[in-house]
């Protein structure tokens, strides 16, 4: 078996006033500087979240928008072992075009 790496940070871009956003963008929308790439750390909290009851693909399944530390927000597929609840803590990881919300190791 071979082990997957574990993405410990997520690649975000900020400016220097500290706005930061998950997607590239020419000049930050907040104060017009410029954007650089930055690591950030993967812990977030999901802020919102609904459930997709029709989905031609498969089963329903959770759908919430995650804000991490620096203020940055993107949309995500919660893990179905992440509890459901306000402003729950969580671990993002990124799955080719996707955000996963997964449950924060215990400690
Ligand atoms: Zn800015």
């Amino acid at each position: 078996m071979i082990a997957r790496p574990v993405e410990t940070d997520l690649l975000l871009y900020s400016c220097p006033s500290g706005h930061a956003y998950f997607i590239r963008h020419a000049h930050c929308p907040e104060c017009r500087l410029e954007l650089a790439e930055s690591r950030q750390p993967s812990t977030a909290v999901i802020v919102s979240q609904t459930t997709v009851r029709v989905n031609p693909a498969g089963p329903p399944f959770r759908l919430g928008v995650a804000k991490v530390e620096s203020g940055a927000k993107t949309l995500c597929v919660i893990d179905e072992t992440v509890p459901d609840g306000d402003l729950v803590s969580v671990t993002l990881e990124r799955r080719g075009d996707l955000y996963h919300a997964l449950k924060r190791p215990a400690g």
